[in-house]
């Protein structure tokens, strides 16, 4: 069996979840009936200090109601360059919405305030696009599954606030970041007006993702969803998968970080320019493969053809992701393929 690494959303659910599924309540979700849909979304929606929280079948719709709600078309959200509302969502806030995005890059995706502020430019008059909402990942993805510090995040309130600005958090995985800092969650969304996260990466779920924000918010959401055509039925089977991961599979996260951390001391101590380990705060392992030889897509093969499947992101950028399908066993023949593998 091959160890697959390419991502956390490569799980599958486990024979408990399974369990769950098979013995949700349901009902019809669109007529608001769905007792498990409705409490999933009141458990998430208290646990970020929210009003609601709407159900969604991905991430991407779960961010593109939220800039959907929070910038109007035309004109703009500001976004850090490697973000996966920027690169990951095909356009979407442009094709939907009508909305265009600008940038400032961050080293490893790491949140500076400043950046962003400095690039907004609220009510710019009849010439200029104006910015209405500022997006924070948090972890950040491609920058190497990276913790935003809350510090920042509190500073780009104050200044977001001064100048008139919505906030919105891409929370895909805030478990991950919640475990790695001790910070609560009620914490993280406190400073965002709108949040998405998801219960399809680290925590298992096979499909599902949740839009938390004001029950006004919500409410236009819920139209929006279903104008979309996402608006589902007895959609509880996949509520119940999410109850379940909550319930079971965030404390365990610890282990996905610690095997990544292994990765990455492995992989440095082969040639340490390929990482830096104690960048390596969640269960994401970036690589840059600037001084090999070969590219990113070379080594995914190299791996493969010795049974171990990872992501080439960029010609030199390659990805290792650890998850709740990953043990320690397979962490140990990961460690030996990386080792030939990486041999230039
Ligand atoms: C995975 C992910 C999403 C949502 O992705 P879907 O595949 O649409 O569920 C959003 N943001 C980040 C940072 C992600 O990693």
């Amino acid at each position: 069996m091959a160890i697959d690494l390419r991502s956390d959303t490569v799980t599958q659910p486990s024979a408990g979840m399974r369990d769950a599924i098979a013995h949700a309540l349901v009902g019809d979700d669109v007529y608001g009936d769905d007792p498990t849909v409705n409490s999933l979304e009141e458990r998430l929606a208290k646990m970020f200090g929210k009003e609601a929280g709407l159900f969604s079948p991905t991430g991407s719709l779960a961010n593109q109601l939220a800039i959907r709600l929070l910038v109007a078309p035309g004109e703009e959200l500001i976004a850090e360059t490697n973000s996966h509302i920027v690169r990951a969502e095909l356009g979407a806030a442009a094709a939907f919405s009508g909305v265009t995005t600008r940038t400032w890059p961050a080293k490893r995706g790491l949140l500076k305030a400043s950046d962003a502020l400095e690039i907004a430019r609220p009510d710019s008059g009849p010439y200029l696009v104006s910015t209405t909402a500022i997006a924070v990942e948090n972890t950040h993805n491609f920058g190497g599954g990276t913790v935003q510090p809350l510090l920042e995040m509190q500073e780009l309130r104050k200044g977001a606030d001064e100048m008139g600005l919505s906030l919105h958090l891409d929370a895909a995985r805030i478990w991950n970041a919640h475990i790695a800092s001790g910070v609560s969650f009620f914490d993280y969304g406190k400073y965002f007006d709108t949040i998405s996260v998801c219960l399809s990466k680290g925590l298992g779920a096979p499909v599902g993702s949740l839009m938390l924000s004001t029950k006004e918010r919500v409410a236009k959401a819920r139209v929006w969803r279903k104008r979309y055509g996402a608006g589902m039925r007895q959609v509880g089977l996949l509520a119940a998968a999410g109850h379940y991961a909550l319930d079971h599979n965030i404390a365990r996260l610890a282990d996905d970080h610690r095997r990544a951390k292994e990765l990455a001391t492995t992989i440095a101590a082969i040639d340490s320019s390929l990482i830096d380990v104690s960048g390596v705060e969640t269960n994401i392992v970036g690589l840059d493969l600037t001084s090999l030889p070969f590219s990113a897509s070379e080594l995914s093969v190299r791996c493969r053809e010795n049974g171990l499947w990872i992501s080439a992101l960029g010609p030199k950028y390659a990805r290792l992701v650890t998850h709740m399908d990953f043990d320690d066993s397979q962490l140990l023949q990961a460690k030996e393929i990386l080792k030939k593998a990486l041999v230039a």
